[in-house]
């Protein structure tokens, strides 16, 4: 079948809406009808090279070429059509695509670390999971997928490990929220800063995940969210998604910590800028107590090295720095987890969907992202 989809050719291009080929779903993979779709800034890091493999590991992992690609990998549909073997969805259900595949039985899956799956190696591999085919062409050309799913389609080829079915009573906006930004900023704080009842927590840089990251500590009852970005408008957002106060610069922060707290200073410090700088960890070390977190969060270019560190003060304060892909959970325990406190009206979701765009209006969608108009923008298809 055919699908149109919003694909990108090469870095600094704007997307452009092409007319896909879709092979047909070989075992263990499923059609797709896509509902709605986030325009997370991962996909803009596409179009700018922050997120860019260099040749020598295209050719590592196999992969012939890294553009064409469809963009997009946070999203939510109803399956239309299944291949051979598949046994969690059916036609007809709805469901929540998730940008890390989990098998349910590598190591990492079967010791409850799904985020951690084997099969996120193939997250930027153009092929299918399944047999590391192409089955998306342009006029004959293989086209690669953001992670394995390109959400930026009317119609998705992906498989069974990339879906996850959710209640059919759920919108389905929500649900497309949930699959990418939301899982990563409040499991950010939930899960990998281990946010507690009566926390002082910061989060830098307030866009789709860092409104998350205020969510989660929020969730977790912390009595202090402090939230940092540079652009002051985002001031009465960061408030919406439970910041208790804001502040443009990290120096500000610091300060104002360090009074709130009577110089004990932030149990845990959340990272979750547009790009993340080496330059950002020495004020987050700062900021935060001592036996206090960092969580990067944030993507940082995949070719920095260079990070600026007091590791004096990291040992003599007991202080630690820790990663986190999608929010340090599974994807098939967390978003039906996440929905359900939003159907208890303690997570928001709909807030979060600044404006709404159709697939041929994307590229307005990410310029309003730029221009700092949207926490998130979201492509709504028929
Ligand atoms: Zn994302
Ligand atoms: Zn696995």
């Amino acid at each position: 079948m055919k699908t149109r989809a919003a694909v990108l050719w090469a870095q600094h291009e704007e997307w452009k809406i092409e007319e896909v080929e879709l092979g047909d779903p070989a075992p263990d993979e499923v059609i797709v009808k896509t509902a709605f779709a986030g325009m997370c800034h991962s996909d803009e890091h596409l179009v700018t090279g922050d997120l860019a493999v260099s040749d020598e590991m295209l050719e590592m992992i196999g992969v012939p070429h890294f553009f064409p690609m469809i963009g997009g990998h946070e999203g939510s549909g109803v399956v239309h059509s299944v291949g051979a073997n598949v046994s969690s969805v059916a036609p007809g259900d709805h469901i929540s695509v998730s940008f890390i595949p989990s098998c349910g039985t590598c190591h990492w899956c079967s010791t409850g670390r799904q985020n951690l799956c084997d099969l996120g190696a193939a997250t930027l591999a153009g092929g299918m999971i399944s047999d590391g085919q192409y089955r998306h062409h342009i006029n004959g050309t293989p086209v690669n997928r953001m992670a394995q799913l390109g959400t930026f389609s009317e119609y998705m080829l992906v498989s069974e490990a990339s879906v996850i079915k959710v209640e059919p009573d759920l919108p389905l906006d929500a649900v497309a929220m949930v699959s990418c930004g939301v899982a990563t900023g409040v499991g950010s704080a939930q899960n990998r800063a281990g946010v507690k009842a009566g926390d002082t927590v910061v989060v830098v840089g307030i866009g789709g995940v860092g409104a998350n990251a205020l969510q989660g500590a929020k969730l977790s009852g912390a009595a202090n969210i402090v939230a940092v970005d540079t652009n002051p408008n985002k001031k009465e957002m960061a408030e919406e998604f439970g910041a208790t106060h804001f502040y443009s610069s990290f120096d500000d922060a610091v300060l104002h910590v360090m009074e709130m707290t009577h110089g004990i200073m932030a149990d845990s410090c959340i990272l979750t800028p547009g790009v993340t700088t080496g330059d950002l960890l020495e004020p987050a070390l700062n900021i935060i107590s001592k036996d206090g977190t960092i969580v990067v969060t944030g993507l940082a270019p995949m070719e920095q090295r260079d990070v600026k560190l007091d590791l004096f003060s990291l040992s003599m304060y007991n202080k630690e720095i820790k990663g986190s892909i999608f929010g340090s959970s599974s994807p098939r325990s967390e978003i039906p987890r996440l929905l359900r406190e939003y159907q208890r009206g303690a997570l928001k979701l709909h807030e979060l969907i600044t404006n709404t765009y159709t697939l041929d209006n994307i590229n307005q969608g990410y310029q309003d992202m730029r221009d700092g108009k949207n926490i998130r923008g979201v492509i709504a298809f028929d």
